[in-house]
């Protein structure tokens, strides 16, 4: 039977490819929206059109209970869930001077505490089945930092805290928790930046002199949803194109 796999923020710029992804590899994908966006159905719509019949579920990932009624709701109507990709993500950058309590919340909460209040009502699940895969979307600049954002550097590395403890606790019952953190990617949060600090700041820091494509990291997080990633647990796996090497 396939594999459920939920993927949040799934209409986003990498969600949409981790979606098509997994669903070319008959994982049974289902994504998850924030309850405001009014463009869902026209996602829906245009996926169905290119042959994706995905299902998506309205779910404000920063809210415990919103996440909690979410994945109720999923496990339900489509079953278990197998995978989760934990994508969802904004970013609300200021220097620290700036920055105030409501913009260091709001990236801490959809970030941050969404991995936990997505993680919670799907672990217990994965370990009594004796399968799972976690896989943490977070970004090079939670392994570097960055000029501009606390609050996502922050939240970005917390994220692998969390992976490498919480991989530690199910290592022994066939669930892998990994981060996946990637660099520059041409999705809309990327393309939202000014064209000049994109060419003159951020396109000369990446050797390979270019944008990475959401399709190389949705190709990532399918090995890490794959059978053969059994043995790979606790890890960031950078894919930035050389701009961060550790
Ligand atoms: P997008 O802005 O294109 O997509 C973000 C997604 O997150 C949207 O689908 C959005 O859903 C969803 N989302 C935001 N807030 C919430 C919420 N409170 N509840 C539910 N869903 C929410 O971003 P990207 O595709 O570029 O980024 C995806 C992930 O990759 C993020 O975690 C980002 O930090 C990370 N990343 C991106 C990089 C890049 O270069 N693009 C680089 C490194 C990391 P909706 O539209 O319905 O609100």
């Amino acid at each position: 039977m396939a594999r459920v796999a939920l993927v949040t923020g799934g209409m986003g710029g990498l969600g949409e490819a981790v979606c098509i992804k997994l669903a070319a590899l008959n994982y049974h994908v289902v994504t998850t929206y924030s309850p405001g966006n009014t463009k869902a159905d026209e996602w829906l719509a245009g996926m169905k059109a290119q042959g994706f019949n995905f299902r998506a579920y309205p779910c404000d990932v920063a809210d415990y209970e919103s996440a909690k009624q979410c994945v109720a709701i999923i496990e339900k109507e489509v079953g278990p869930i197998d995978v989760l990709v934990n994508n969802a993500g904004i970013t609300r950058d200021m220097t620290f001077k700036k920055m105030d309590k409501v913009n260091w919340d709001a990236v801490i909460h959809t970030n941050l505490d969404s991995v936990f209040n997505m993680t919670k009502p799907v672990c217990d699940g994965m370990t009594d089945r004796g399968w799972g895969r976690i896989i943490n979307i977070s970004s090079v600049n939670g392994q570097k930092g960055a000029f501009g954002q606390t609050n996502y550097s922050a939240a970005k590395a917390g994220m692998h805290g969390f992976t490498k403890a919480l991989a530690l606790e199910v290592a022994r019952k066939g669930v892998t928790v990994n981060t996946i953190s990637p660099g520059y990617i041409g999705t809309k949060m990327v393309m939202a930046i000014d064209k000049t600090v994109l060419d003159t700041k951020i396109i000369p820091q990446i050797p390979m002199a270019r944008l990475g494509k959401p399709e190389e990291v949705a190709g990532l997080v399918a090995y890490l949803s794959s059978e053969e990633a059994a043995f790979l647990t606790g890890a960031n796996i950078a894919i930035n194109g050389g701009q961060h090497m550790q």
